[in-house]
């Protein structure tokens, strides 16, 4: 058994090549810091990314949703005066609606996140980080605004300093996790986010500690590419938070926690000083533009984590 921690779009993309090389090997546990309940509806929008990316039904283009998606419920919901901030699809409107079903008849999210990779033909486990209601919200110059506001409404266009994760701190790790955790050969840490989509994951509960407790090496992928992020608000975050935007960063971030960091050829001058932070480095190509990009990228973290020496 494989666990890799993963929020939307980065995590997805590694996800999807390691499901392809693992199948029912495999368990990835999603952020769910991100998710709110919009019109009624309980929305993760990770879980779902992760889960469209799997199934092969996600819509490259965004990064969320279904492909091939229509508008219908949209067009017929702005009509009507209703929020059109957040897009929901058609298609896409399905998942929500039968996890506001299963949920409302009491089943756990892990419940739901399941039967749903089920019905979409997915082997690999989907896991959310606890089935207790944690919410990300963003401190900035205007306030604390929860993530979808900041994130979907704002477009992150406003600095922030500080996140924090409501609800963490009591929430907690669902035994699958747990199990997930305890039974890995390696921990693979998608190259997400690490303040809004590694950080929430870490949060809960005493995630931290059974990770920690976890007898396998635990790699990360970083998510900045010679000083950027590939897509999303990352890079911009570091910068906002007082730090270069960069790998090192990445690994001073996660130092104590990490066997292993895999950085991009574009990154390789910072390996020395990420090897100072006490782990070792990988360099390779990290950009996943395809199936097969993630598919070798993959292969490559796995067998990093095969050649480290862990302690204990
Ligand atoms: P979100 O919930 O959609 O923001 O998803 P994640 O946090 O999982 O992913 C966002 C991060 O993925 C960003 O920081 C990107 O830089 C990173 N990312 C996306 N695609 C790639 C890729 O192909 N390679 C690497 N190394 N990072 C990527
Ligand atoms: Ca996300």
């Amino acid at each position: 058994m494989i666990a890799a921690l993963a929020g939307g779009v980065g995590g997805a993309r590694l996800s999807r090549g390691l499901a392809a090389l693992l199948g029912d090997h495999l368990s990835v546990i999603v952020n769910t810091g991100d998710d709110f309940e919009h019109l009624g509806l309980p929305i993760s929008p990770d879980l779902d990314t992760v889960t469209y990316t799997l199934a092969g039904r996600a819509n490259p283009e965004t990064g969320w949703g279904v492909a091939g998606d229509t508008w219908n419920f949209m067009a017929q919901l702005r009509d009507l005066g209703g929020p059109d901030w957040f897009l929901l699809g058609d298609r896409d409107l399905a998942t929500h609606l039968l996890r506001r079903e299963w949920l409302s008849r009491g089943d756990s999210l892990t419940q739901v996140t399941h039967r749903l990779a089920q019905r979409y033909g997915i082997a690999s486990r989907i896991l959310p980080m606890s089935d207790d209601i944690v919410r990300t919200r963003v401190q900035t110059k205007e306030g604390l605004l929860d993530f979808q506001d900041y994130f979907v409404r704002r477009r992150c266009d406003v600095v922030i300093s500080d996140l924090q994760f409501d609800g963490a701190s009591s929430a907690r790790v669902p035994v699958a996790v747990a199990g997930a955790i305890a039974e890995a050969k390696a921990i693979v840490f998608c190259p997400s986010n690490p303040y809004v989509s590694i950080d929430p994951i870490l949060a809960v509960g005493d995630m931290h500690a059974h990770l920690m407790a976890a007898r396998a090496p635990r790699v990360a992928v970083s998510p900045i590419i010679g000083g950027a992020a590939v897509k999303g608000p990352a890079a911009k975050m570091m910068r906002e938070l007082g730090h270069a935007s960069s790998s090192l960063t990445v690994a001073e971030k996660y130092r104590g926690l990490l066997h292993g960091l895999v950085i991009d050829n574009a990154d390789a001058p910072l390996a020395p000083a990420i090897e100072a932070c006490g782990m070792a480095v990988l360099i390779t190509d990290t950009l996943m533009r395809n199936a097969e990009d993630s598919e070798r990228l993959a292969a490559t973290v796995l067998r990093f984590a095969e050649s480290l020496p862990i302690d204990g």
